[in-house]
């Protein structure tokens, strides 16, 4: 395999972070789920969560800062018991809130209050729906997972969510269950809203459309079916320099449940510190928003799974496929 970085040279230059957008925070690893794709590897049995403490210190660095979106991630954020006042706060802040939400959780005990708490903070909605079959998404997501997750849909557009008029955001993720590329973006929304529609009922606003990252759990799961090899090849020979321009690193900047920070959540995975520095971990308490500009980003050959064919990001496809 060639080395991501090489490649980035051919292609002219170094990753460099642009004026940052989008502060990702990883409020943890539990989650109610334990998917098999998962590269934060979440699960019921994980205690990493983020306290209070953390949550000040990332609104103070918030504050300095002129970032306008604040996206939150997890495991599944919303069991942190700090995730009310994160999302309050950041409102206060005027920054607009996303919430990567995985719907079941709004079934868990006491959560059953989340969609009207989204829509009271105006919170953008994050959805894994991986796809329009019961049989598929359970496969991934674990047994139940489709019902459950079709009836919050539900709840979420009773109360406006979907709706291009309510302007409340309600957007799903598509990723493979496989070893293989998602198909286009475009063609997928199309298809998601036309079946969710004629046999649910429910609207919503775009499908974001990712690559499995090959690292983590989905790297487990990959090796257990022999695939590892061919995926990462797949990836590599896929490489779509046109993507570069784009990838999420650029103007994001992720914070996880312990303050430390990285370029994005799959380095933060890999423990790989914030590029441009000594190589040593880097704390949010001990960052300056002016630190970022133009900052070299960490990069490493699981970059390829950002760059291959449309590209890939947390706000799906990074180019025309
Ligand atoms: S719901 Fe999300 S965070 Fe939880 S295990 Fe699944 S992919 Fe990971
Ligand atoms: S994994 Fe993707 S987002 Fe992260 S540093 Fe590499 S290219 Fe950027």
């Amino acid at each position: 395999m060639q080395a991501f970085f090489d490649r980035v040279c051919e292609a002219g230059g170094s990753l460099r972070k642009r004026s940052v957008k989008v502060l990702q925070v990883n409020m943890g690893k539990y989650c109610n789920q334990a998917c098999i794709h998962c590269h934060v590897e979440a699960g019921p049995g994980r205690k990493e969560m983020m306290t209070r403490d953390t949550v000040d210190q990332i609104l103070k660095f918030l504050d300095a800062s002129d970032i306008p979106t604040v996206d939150i991630t997890g495991g599944a954020p919303e069991l942190n018991p700090n995730f009310d006042y994160l999302v309050e706060s950041a409102l206060r802040l005027e920054r607009h809130i996303m919430d990567r939400c995985n719907l079941t959780v709004v079934f868990e005990p006491g959560k059953d209050y989340l969609p009207e708490f989204f829509r009271a903070n105006k919170v953008e909605v994050v959805c894994s729906l991986p796809c329009y079959t019961p049989e598929n998404v359970d496969q991934q997501r674990g047994d139940g997972t489709f019902e459950l997750s079709i009836r919050a849909l539900k709840h979420l557009n009773n109360l406006g969510y979907g709706d291009p008029a309510s302007g409340l955001l309600l957007n799903l993720v598509y990723n493979p269950l496989g070893a293989y590329l998602p198909p286009p973006q475009e063609r997928l929304e199309q298809d998601y809203k036309r079946i969710l529609k004629e046999q649910y009922g429910i609207v919503f606003n775009r499908l974001y459309c990712l690559a499995n990252m090959p690292i983590t759990r989905f790297e487990k799961f990959l090796r257990l079916r022999g695939q590892y090899e061919y995926y990462v090849e797949l990836l590599e020979s896929a490489f779509n320099p046109a993507t570069l321009e784009s990838v999420m690193c650029r103007e994001l900047l992720s914070v996880a449940w312990d303050g430390f920070v990285y370029d994005c959540d799959f380095n933060q995975m890999l423990d790989l510190p914030l590029g441009g520095g000594n190589g040593r971990r880097v704390h949010i308490s001990d960052l300056s928003p002016d630190a970022l500009m133009e900052r070299l980003i960490r990069t490493g050959d699981h970059c390829y799974g950002c760059t291959a064919g449309a590209g890939s990001s947390c706000g799906g496809a990074l180019v025309s496929g």
